[in-house]
């Protein structure tokens, strides 16, 4: 993912600074013909990296970006193509605030809980463009995800503006379901290759947390009861969460001890 900040100041939902607590995230695109990010996000002048950002970004000299007052609606990010012709993403938003996308559905507005992008749409017809800003979205939906602690498979995390729709939570778009099968990608699709993305990304602390997880829910071979409860009466161990990972430090402090009981029992 290649992340460049660019808030809308200027559009009225920041402005409005209401936030929520992400439980998911949305996925939008545009209905546009117009793949370019700078279409529709442009720094706000005299604001921190402003030239930096404009330069990564391109300008729009057409005026109709979102970065202005009366557009009445607003996303956390789009995704679609830089300066440079290669796609990336712009935050328009902070993660937290709370967005203007789903519109309200029958019971209610993902505008409450869902972090909201929007990939730039293009003719639609190019499969090299759409598998980009495919992958592009998959690893921002993770990189989210992650951060928020979100499922991405669990029931309706992470969900695009048409299936907003039938769940009540959203007004009637087609996005993403007119794009994506044309490519043979449909949002089931999507949220597995967030999860894999998510394994993939996983640091060694939390496969050490996981792999403990799983293995405090197993129980302790019954051939091992009968000599643990020995070692925890001889002080060798307290017998606590038994089917623990045990690092060598550990393992030699036990063995360590050992010879003292036993040094001390002679
Ligand atoms: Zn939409």
């Amino acid at each position: 993912m290649r992340l460049t900040e660019c808030l809308l100041t200027e559009n009225d939902c920041y402005k409005g600074g209401r936030t929520i607590v992400p439980k998911g995230v949305m996925v939008h695109s545009t209905g546009a013909n117009n793949p370019n990010i700078r279409r529709y996000a442009q720094p706000t002048a005299g604001s921190k990296a402003y030239e930096e950002t404009l330069s990564v970004l391109g300008i729009n000299r057409n005026g109709n970006d979102w970065n202005r007052g009366g557009v009445k609606k607003c996303v956390h990010a789009f995704v679609g193509l830089l300066a440079d012709g290669s796609v990336g993403t712009a935050q328009t938003l902070p993660w937290e605030a709370r967005g203007w996308h789903a519109g309200t559905g029958a019971r209610g507005s993902a505008n409450n809980t869902h972090i909201a992008f929007e990939i730039c749409e293009d003719g639609l017809l190019d499969r090299a463009y759409f598998a980009k800003v495919y992958r592009e979205a998959a690893e921002l939906t993770a990189y989210l995800c992650e951060r928020f602690g979100l499922d991405p498979l669990a029931d309706g995390v992470v969900i695009c503006h048409a299936e907003g729709h039938r769940r009540g939570i959203a007004s009637d778009h087609v996005d993403v379901e007119h794009w994506w099968p044309r490519f043979g990608k449909s949002m089931d699709d999507f949220r597995r290759d967030v999860a894999e993305r998510m394994e993939e990304n996983m640091t060694g602390e939390e496969i050490y947390r996981r792999l403990n997880e799983y293995l405090r829910t197993r129980p302790v071979p019954a051939w091992a009861e009968k000599e643990l409860k020995e070692a925890v009466a001889l002080g060798i161990t307290d017998g606590t969460e038994p089917m623990a990972l045990i690092p060598r430090y550990q393992a030699a402090i036990m063995a360590r001890r050992a010879v003292e009981k036993e040094a001390g029992t002679v």
